[in-house]
C-alpha cells in the first residue's frame, strides 16, 4: 500500500491551493499532537469537499491552533454529482450513532431526519450529528461531506422531495417488491420507518405517491438501523 495512506486524514472547511497555508482547528491540533503524537514537519491528508484531497505538511502546532502547508493534490474532486438520500426517523442515541456512521460509509449524500407518527426521539442534536458525519467521512476516505437537512414531519419531507425516485422499506406489505427489481441509477432515496414502524395513515400516504416504490427486505423484521444498512448496501453494490 502506498505510504501516503498512512497519513492522518482530516476535513477542513477552507479553500485549498498549492502552497497555501491553512489553519487547523483546536480539536484537530489536539488530535494530531496528543493522540497521534504528530509534530512539525509530519505529513497529513486534507480534504474540504470541494478541492479534492491534498498532502500537507504540519507547521507550528500551538495550544489553540496550528498550521499546515498544502503541498500536492493527490485526488481530484469527483464531478458525477449523483445524490443518494436517506429519510430516517431519529432513534435512540447509540443506534442513531450507528445509523449515521454506516449511512456515511455507504455513500449517502443527503441525510433527512424525519418526524413520523411513531418517532420516539423528536429532537436531533445537529452538532453531534455533524461531528459524526465528518468523522465517518474522514475515516472512509470520502471526498465530500453529506448534507444534513432540517428535521421535518413526513408529509413535509415528501412534499419537499416530490421529484425524487424514492423506495420505502415496508415490512408485511403485499405490494412491496424485492430490492433486486429496481435499478439504482441516478439520484434516488430510501425511506426507513421508526422503531415502531409506520402507522396506517403513513402507510396509506406513502403507498399513494407514484414516485415512491415499496421494497421488501426479507422475512425478518429488521431494526431501523439494520434496514438502513441493508438498503444502502444492496443499492451501492448493485451499481455497475
Ligand atoms: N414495529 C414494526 C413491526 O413490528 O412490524 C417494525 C418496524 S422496523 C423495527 C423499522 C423499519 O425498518 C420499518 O418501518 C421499515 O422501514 C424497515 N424494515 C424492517 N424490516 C423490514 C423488512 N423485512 N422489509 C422492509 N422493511 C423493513
Amino acid at each position: 500500500m502506498n505510504s501516503i495512506y498512512k497519513y492522518p486524514r482530516l476535513y477542513l472547511n477552507a479553500r485549498f491551493e498549492e502552497n497555501g497555508i491553512i489553519t487547523l482547528e483546536k480539536e484537530q491540533v489536539h488530535y494530531l499532537k496528543n493522540v497521534l503524537r504528530k509534530g512539525t514537519g509530519d505529513h497529513l491528508r486534507l480534504f474540504n469537499g470541494m478541492d479534492g484531497e491534498w498532502i500537507a505538511r504540519l507547521g507550528e502546532l500551538g495550544k489553540k491552533n496550528g498550521e499546515a502547508r498544502l503541498e500536492e493534490r493527490i485526488k481530484e474532486q469527483p464531478t458525477d454529482g449523483r445524490r443518494v438520500h436517506l429519510f430516517f426517523s431519529p432513534i435512540k442515541k447509540q443506534r442513531m450513532d450507528f445509523l449515521i456512521e454506516k449511512a456515511v460509509e455507504l455513500g449517502v449524500t443527503d441525510l433527512h431526519p424525519v418526524i413520523m407518527n411513531r418517532t420516539e426521539n423528536r429532537k436531533i442534536n445537529n452538532s453531534r450529528v455533524s461531528a459524526q458525519v465528518i468523522e465517518a467521512a474522514e475515516q472512509c476516505e470520502r471526498l465530500d461531506i453529506p448534507v444534513i437537512h432540517d428535521l421535518v414531519k413526513l408529509p413535509q419531507a415528501l412534499m419537499d422531495n416530490k421529484e425524487l425516485s424514492l423506495y420505502v422499506a415496508m415490512e408485511r406489505e403485499n405490494g412491496a417488491s424485492s430490492m433486486a427489481n429496481h435499478s439504482y441509477a441516478g439520484d434516488y432515496g430510501f425511506i426507513i420507518g421508526p422503531e415502531g414502524g409506520f402507522d396506517d395513515n403513513e402507510r396509506a400516504l406513502l403507498l399513494s405517491v407514484e414516485k415512491i416504490k415499496p421494497v421488501d427486505l426479507g422475512e425478518r423484521i429488521l431494526r431501523a438501523e439494520t434496514a438502513v444498512v441493508a438498503c444502502l448496501s444492496y443499492a451501492q453494490l448493485s451499481i455497475t
